[in-house]
């Protein structure tokens, strides 16, 4: 891509610019850090320009001039994606859509807001509004946008209970501007959303979302420890497959990650232990403990009881990826994978994998609803050596029929099923002709003819490498 910065600058008169290549780098990166092959690959990118939009008609005048100019736009809620969705890799202009951050309308079941707002704030408003809440967010609810989550994120906080953002009826509309000489602007839902729900803004800006609501609860945090990794395991299944209960959160991690990283929580963690990371809804507390006792649970926290929650973060940082957080905090050789263990034979692979590569790499899982079947996904950590022992610990997983999204690549399709999203691929023909929206994200549309069963990484070859 080869631009003229400054005319398109004079188009966007009015509207708010930074140019300043310290802020603009800053806004240029998002988590990819988390993996060291993106670290190798990705750190020197930097776009040229920040713009900030204050609504939706100053959008659709930012991507005509950059249509104009052939100048790639990549959108960005607050950069905290994990694969280097947010980063611009031909340079060009960063659409930071954190100033469209309104509410617009909260009714029973539902909301409509912008895509900035950052969830945990979209949360606060709909619980003060009516008691209601989001279905699920990622662990960065405090930090992370709505529209970043649609585009870039799968699921998370709540997905025990309600699967993941794919799933049919957890987005409900979203309204998109295209990337053309006169950009247009479609309200698209029910099977529509697939075309720009996690395609990594490739093919279109979000600019409203309405997303459906439940019912608020004083969620409960409670860690349950176990002697064996396994117990954990076991008992985190067994909850999630209790109808009865209702709970937000059900993760398990393996010791000695909870003694050794999750630093604000030693005093209540006891050496050796493996941890189940859980939200329990108030009316279903009674319930839970009599399970939890009968399955030999060791309540070592609970957040309605203990003495003094000062400085003592929400559960769900625990989980997700907060996990690989805080120990990518205290250990920087760690990194992590994204497996799947999928049923009826869940627990076996859970613990041939775990066999396999013991302290290597420490379990950590997320129980989810997929498909209607609670299902394992695991969010392992690795202590990482090397790259050619990444692949053959990905390999080893797939060969054991566990399939890796692997957060190791930029691509959706190899960080994601490795095939091409042919509904994708076709709205982003349509949407942004020129391929100027987030270049090198999509292989299908940069090298059709890319072979996927080659196993090889797919490297952009319109990565810019910073002068
Ligand atoms: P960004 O990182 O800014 O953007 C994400 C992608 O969406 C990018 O490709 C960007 O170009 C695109 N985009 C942003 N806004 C728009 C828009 N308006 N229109 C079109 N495209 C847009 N993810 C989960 O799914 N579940 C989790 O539990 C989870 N936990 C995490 C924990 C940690 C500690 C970290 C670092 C990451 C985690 N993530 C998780 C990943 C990430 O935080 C979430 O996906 C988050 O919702 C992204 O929001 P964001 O505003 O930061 O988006």
């Amino acid at each position: 891509f080869s631009f003229d910065l400054d005319a398109l600058k004079r188009d966007l008169d009015g509207i708010e610019l930074e140019d300043n290549p310290a802020l603009v780098k800053q806004k240029s990166r998002d988590f990819f850090w988390y993996s060291p092959v993106l670290k190798r690959q990705l750190d020197d990118v930097t776009g040229d320009l920040v713009a900030t939009p204050k609504d939706e008609d100053e959008v659709i005048r930012i991507l005509a001039a950059a249509f104009k100019h052939d100048v790639p736009v990549t959108p960005r809620g607050a950069g905290t994606g994990n694969y280097g969705q947010a980063m611009p890799l031909s340079g060009g202009l960063i659409l930071n859509l954190t100033a469209m951050n309104k509410v617009k309308a909260i009714l029973p079941g539902r909301v409509i807001a912008e895509p900035g707002v950052i969830m945990a704030q979209l949360d606060r408003e709909t619980r003060a509004h009516s008691g209601q809440e989001l279905r699920l967010h990622p662990s960065t609810a405090n930090t992370a946008t709505i529209g970043g989550f649609i585009a870039g994120g799968s699921g998370g906080v709540g997905s025990i209970r309600w699967g993941g953002l794919r799933d049919l009826g957890n987005v409900i509309r979203l309204r998109v501007v295209t990337m053309e000489a006169a950009p247009r602007v479609l309200d698209l839902s029910g099977w529509e959303l697939h075309k720009v729900m996690h395609a990594y803004g490739t093919n279109g800006i979000i600019t409203e979302v309405e997303m459906p609501l439940t019912a608020a609860y004083d969620w409960v945090d409670v860690l349950v420890g176990f002697d064996d990794y396994m117990d954990s395991v076991r008992y985190a299944d067994l909850l999630g497959n209790s109808d009865g209960l209702l709970l937000k959160e059900i993760a398990t991690v393996a010791a000695p990650v909870p003694e050794t990283y999750f630093l604000r929580h030693q005093k209540f963690i006891k050496m050796g232990q493996s941890l189940a990371i859980l939200m329990v809804a108030p009316q279903s507390l009674d319930a839970f403990l009599a399970l939890t006792e009968r399955e030999k649970g060791d309540v070592i926290f609970r957040s309605d009881t203990a003495s003094d929650l000062k400085g003592i973060p929400p559960n769900f940082e625990l989980a997700w990826n907060h996990t690989t957080l805080r120990a990518l905090r205290v250990d920087p050789a760690i990194t992590y994978l994204q497996t799947m263990y999928a049923p009826p034979h869940h627990l076996e692979k859970i613990a041939r994998m775990t066999a396999l590569l013991g302290d290597e790499v420490p379990g950590h899982l997320e129980f989810v609803r997929f498909d209607g079947k609670i299902t394992p996904m695991g969010l392992p950590m690795l202590r990482f050596t090397t790259e050619a022992r990444l692949d053959e610990i990905v390999r080893l997983h797939e060969d054991n029929g566990c399939p890796v999204f692997n957060p190791h690549r930029y691509t959706l399709e190899e960080g994601g099923m490795k095939q091409t999203d042919a509904i994708q691929l076709a709205f982003k023909h349509e949407a942004d002709p020129k391929g100027l929206l987030n270049p090198g994200k999509m292989i299908a549309f940069e090298d059709p003819d890319f072979d996927f069963a080659a196993q090889k990484t797919y490297l952009f070859p319109g990565l810019r490498v910073a002068s």
